[in-house]
């Protein structure tokens, strides 16, 4: 393991597996002026690379000592893991994928915790107009989001549409009902779910500061002070567009760049319009900011919906929210950005000829 100093480190998104989206570089200060430069003998600093929720995470943890971060990020890992046997849709036997094959009309003994994020999800379904809901697997696989990708015929379409929405779907305190063939997608929800369980878990083994990384996510946890965050230009992620100044919380991001397939001499995007089981316009990129990951990531893939108006219109209309969305003009090329009130100040743009509103 690479000791770090922890006042000063760059973090590279690792983007190569499969699921990571837009890469973000991460940068943070543990104080300003006159802050000690502690290194990793002095402060116990861990890193690690797993592969969590079908994709990489990085793992930065400080400590007093390094026995304990040693320990806080063994502490995070296993919670994380746990998320993921609870929330994916790849695993079989999964929670989720339990529940799923389990029949339709009967209630299923779930996890209070399954339970829980399946509340806080439809809570973002409902304060979003349903741009997000995660009860579109069957788009998903309508598109074969999870495979090489196709478009649905208007039938297929139709068909799939009649079973998604979290209005099929009855939330009690232990249990959870489906009254159709709805599946549940956790791939706009999980990362963030795992990201807040594994800081936790690592804060309460005693880290200091817990900085967990997917690439298109991140969380900063603990005692840092302030970070900047590289935001990639969505016509060449390899190239940051620009910089923000950001506190402690989270970070999401939503494109296509990665993801995005051509089908058909069309871009076959990886975002669904729950409302219209249309493919969300592709637009550039979106990153939201939020004190947890959970709401960054619903949230990011709700703005990717909403497009870069709707997206700033809702994070002015959520405390604690902030959206920033990195527009390409589909004529001449040229990137533009446009950014809630609360970033006013917090964006250097980095990209040549990038000018700020
Ligand atoms: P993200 O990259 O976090 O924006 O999540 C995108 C993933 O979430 C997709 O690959 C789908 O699995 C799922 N998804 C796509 N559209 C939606 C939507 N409107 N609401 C909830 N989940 C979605
Ligand atoms: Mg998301």
């Amino acid at each position: 393991m690479r000791p770090v100093t922890l006042s000063s480190y760059r973090l590279r998104a690792c983007c190569a597996a499969r699921g990571a989206s837009l890469a973000l570089a991460l940068t943070f200060a543990a104080g300003s002026g006159g802050a000690q430069e502690r290194t990793a003998a002095a402060s116990g600093e861990v890193e690690r690379v797993v592969v969590a929720m079908g994709t990489s995470l990085q793992l930065r943890v400080s400590a007093s000592d390094r026995a304990t971060a040693l320990r806080a990020s063994e502490a995070a890992v296993r919670t994380i893991e746990r998320t993921e046997q609870r929330l994916s849709t790849w695993r079989r036997d999964s929670e989720l994928s339990r529940w799923h094959a389990s029949p339709i009309g009967s209630g299923f003994a779930a996890s209070a915790a399954l339970c829980e994020d399946l509340r806080r999800a439809d809570r973002w379904r409902v304060e979003t107009a349903g741009a997000f809901d995660p009860a579109i697997g069957a788009l998903v696989d309508a598109y074969d989001l999870r495979g090489a990708g196709r478009w649905p015929t208007p039938a297929a379409l139709v068909d799939a549409r009649r079973r998604c929405g979290m209005s099929h779907v009855t939330i009690a305190t232990r249990s959870l009902r489906r009254d159709a063939a709805v599946r549940l997608d956790a791939g706009a929800f999980g990362k963030g779910a795992a990201l807040d369980a594994g800081a936790a878990a690592a804060l309460a083994a005693g880290a200091e500061t817990a900085l967990l990384d997917f690439g298109g996510q991140q969380l900063l946890a603990g005692a840092a002070a302030s970070r900047s965050l590289d935001v990639a230009d969505p016509r060449d992620r390899a190239r940051p567009a620009l910089r923000l100044r950001i506190d402690g919380g989270s970070a999401a991001t939503t494109g296509n760049s990665e993801r995005g397939r051509r089908r058909d001499g069309r871009l076959l995007g990886h975002v669904i319009d729950p409302r219209t089981g249309a493919l969300a316009e592709d637009f550039g990129s979106v990153t939201v900011l939020a004190a947890r990951a959970f709401d960054a990531d619903c949230l990011s893939t709700a703005c990717f919906v909403l497009g870069p108006a709707g997206a700033v219109a809702l994070a002015e209309q959520l405390e604690g929210v902030e959206a920033l969305a990195l527009v390409v003009d589909g004529d001449t090329g040229a990137l533009s950005v446009r950014f809630s009130s609360g970033l006013r100040g917090r964006v250097t743009p980095l990209s040549p000829g990038l000018q700020l509103p």
